[in-house]
């Protein structure tokens, strides 16, 4: 089984049937595909595994995702925006921790203000870390106008998950409005693409309604995009949100996770050279989802490093891990863990993917 999957890797003859196939791999045979994964990983990136410490600075969202515990409708929400100080200060942390990078992430808002609070903050944490400290941005939908400016004041990707390529299904997840258009959030991704980001995306798997087709067609979307990052792992159900009603629908969080660890191999076979974030959804599924996610081919992780106080207040899911835990503790028990699996800390690296630089 190996010899085949490594033959359609090499020829790069990748279709929505095959990939259908091999992501209802399970047993031995999916022990195979993941050790591939793994074996890719090392050949075309090594063992090194990067550091993105992850800010969560406000859960104030003006949308209304239906999957998401942090929507605007959900009232039980206790609402927090960090100070420019507690964000400035965490980016120092993951300096002085050596992270590499950081990814400013909050619910998504456009108005001029949080546009400009965000342009000097990038200017500030620049100055603060002597350039050192790689910026990531998660913050939604926004006008190619904001695209440029924040760019020009220092981050250098953007992560905005597709969440499905399929629109049919897209809608099925958000409301009917203008707020929430499949095709926006496609435009919104070309453009970051365009502006020069190293561009994200992604996608949770096993939705409600949610087929491996479906998944397949994600896998295509990402290698046709020539994505050069992508952060996806498994739906978690939120008591307080829409979908909730569509629980009986759902695989069950084993299935999830088990399928999600197919896709970060896969991918890896389709894009060797890409960054693949082992996310924390996949841990709040299994205690050492990450490391399985990173034998599978992932090597990037995002260490929570909000201050602890708030980090209860987002969340996007229930169970999600490392809640109760101060950013030291994260630091401290991620290297071990990685070097349980024979990795190591990409340290003081921003740890680009070379993908980005061969499509220049
Ligand atoms: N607001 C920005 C956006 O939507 O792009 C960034 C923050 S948003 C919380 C980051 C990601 O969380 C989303 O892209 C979505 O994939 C993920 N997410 C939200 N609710 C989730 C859930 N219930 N299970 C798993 N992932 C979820
Ligand atoms: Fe807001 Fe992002 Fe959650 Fe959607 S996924 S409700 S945009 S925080």
């Amino acid at each position: 089984m190996r010899k085949d999957i490594r033959e359609i890797a090499e020829t790069g003859s990748w279709s929505e049937e095959i990939l259908s196939q091999l992501l209802s791999l399970r047993g031995e045979a999916q022990k195979e595909l993941l050790l591939l994964g793994g074996e890719y990983l090392q050949k075309y990136r090594g063992k090194e595994v990067y550091y993105r410490g992850l800010v969560e600075f406000s859960n104030i969202c003006t949308k209304d995702c239906y999957y998401c515990g942090i929507r605007k409708s959900n009232g039980n929400v206790e609402r927090y925006d960090l100070s420019d100080d507690a964000i400035v200060e965490a980016a120092r942390f993951a300096c002085r921790n050596r992270y590499g990078s950081m990814v400013l992430q909050s619910g998504e808002r456009d108005d001029p203000h949080f546009v400009e609070r965000i342009d000097t903050l990038l200017q500030t944490i620049k100055k603060e870390t002597d350039g050192k400290v790689g910026i990531t941005l998660s913050l939604g939908e926004q006008t190619e106008e904001t695209y440029r400016r924040w760019f020009k004041s220092g981050a250098h990707r953007y992560l905005l998950r597709i969440e499905t390529s399929d629109e049919s299904l897209y809608r099925q997840l958000h409301p009917d409005n203008d707020k929430h258009r499949f095709h926006k959030r496609l435009d919104c991704l070309k453009t970051i693409q365009k502006v020069g980001y190293q561009t994200g995306t992604g996608v949770m798997i096993g939705l409600p309604g949610q087929t491996l087709n479906h998944l397949a067609k994600d896998l295509l979307f990402m290698k046709d995009f020539d994505i050069d990052m992508v952060g996806m792992g498994p739906y978690i159900e939120h008591e307080e949100t829409p979908l909730y009603q569509r629980r009986g629908e759902l695989w069950s969080p084993e299935e999830r996770f088990l399928t999600s660890l197919n896709m970060v191999a896969l991918l890896r076979l389709m894009m060797p050279d890409i960054n693949i974030a082992a996310t924390t959804a996949m841990q709040a599924i299994d205690p050492v989802g990450r490391e399985k996610a990173i034998q599978a081919g992932a090597n990037v992780i995002m260490p929570n490093i909000t201050p602890s106080n708030h980090r209860k207040d987002y969340l996007l899911y229930q169970n999600k891990p490392c809640i109760d835990e101060g950013a030291d503790d994260c630091s401290n028990c991620l290297s071990v863990r990685l070097e349980m699996i024979g990795h190591k800390p990409g340290f003081d690296q921003w740890g680009d993917s070379p993908h980005f630089f061969s499509r220049q």
